[in-house]
């Protein structure tokens, strides 16, 4: 093996199926020790299977991201192990619902802001320092082009990832003068579980897969990525300078 990420260590959140499994076995292809988190074990062991496969290596947590505890204790034992963290993709997340926003349970509600806000602002806050005791750390952090287009019925979601590129933005402000890079990411509508769930009438065929999106993420980690604060989108294979709307 050779590649882009050789030695480097990267974490990567929601890798048991979809976009997230599909990054976590690029990095691993492209040489980096790939840390692989989510709740389906099978998912990870499959994972695993195919990057050792192909002479990679992984470490598998299998971890429910609204366990804010374990998410602290990720970080602790990432530094006790290599010190340092090169790639943070914080890829998982949940639909939750498509509704009238005043149908919403608030049970719903809460979950779904858990494991897509809170705990990317725990994973950052548990891994920032890591990140930038990295000669070259890249955060990825998965949004949606939800988060701008404030479609009936995607509050709860579009607000979910509103927030995340909100975070980013400022991360970066913070860490402009450091190595770090911290960038968002719209994937555009992917062939996956959770595309099915929020659109059941639409032919998955006719939708560029998650090995295809994939391929155009994985760059967003290497070391010579200089932007910083900003939104790739992926169909356009370019990155966005956010924009305040009118
Ligand atoms: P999938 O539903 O296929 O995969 C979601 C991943 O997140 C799974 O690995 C799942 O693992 C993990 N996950 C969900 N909840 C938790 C939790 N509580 N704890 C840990 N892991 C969790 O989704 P996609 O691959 O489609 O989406 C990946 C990202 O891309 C998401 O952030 C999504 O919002 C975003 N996106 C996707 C688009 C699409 O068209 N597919 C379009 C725009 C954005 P497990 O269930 O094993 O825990």
């Amino acid at each position: 093996m050779g590649g882009r990420l050789e030695g480097r260590i990267a974490l990567v959140t929601g890798a048991s199926r979809g976009i997230g499994y599909q990054i976590a076995r690029q990095l691993a292809g492209e040489g980096a020790h790939v840390v692989a988190l989510a709740r389906t074990v099978g998912g990870l062991e499959e994972l695993d299977d195919e990057i050792r496969s192909a002479g990679g290596s992984a470490t598998l947590v299998p971890l429910d991201l609204s366990d804010m505890g374990g998410i602290d204790r990720l970080g602790g034992a990432i530094k006790e192990r290599w010190g340092r963290l090169d790639v943070m993709v914080a890829n998982a997340g949940l639909l939750g619902i498509l509704s009238p926003i005043g149908h919403i349970e608030a049970k719903v509600f809460e979950k779904t802001m858990t494991v897509n806000v809170t705990a990317t602002w725990r994973l950052i806050r548990s891994l920032d320092p890591l990140l930038r005791a990295s000669d070259a750390g890249r955060a990825i952090v998965m949004s949606s082009g939800a988060a701008h287009s404030a479609k009936a019925y995607w509050s709860l979601y579009a607000a979910t990832k509103a927030a995340c590129e909100a975070m980013v933005r400022s991360w970066a402000n913070e860490t402009m003068n450091t190595q770090l890079r911290v960038n968002a990411v719209n994937p555009g509508a992917t062939r996956t579980r959770m595309r099915a769930e929020a659109m059941p009438g639409e032919d998955p065929k006719t939708l560029p897969t998650a090995r295809e999106v994939a391929a155009k993420i994985v760059p967003l980690a290497f070391p010579d990525v200089t932007e910083t604060g900003k939104i790739f989108d992926v169909r356009e294979n370019r990155f966005l300078t956010y924009q305040n709307p009118a």
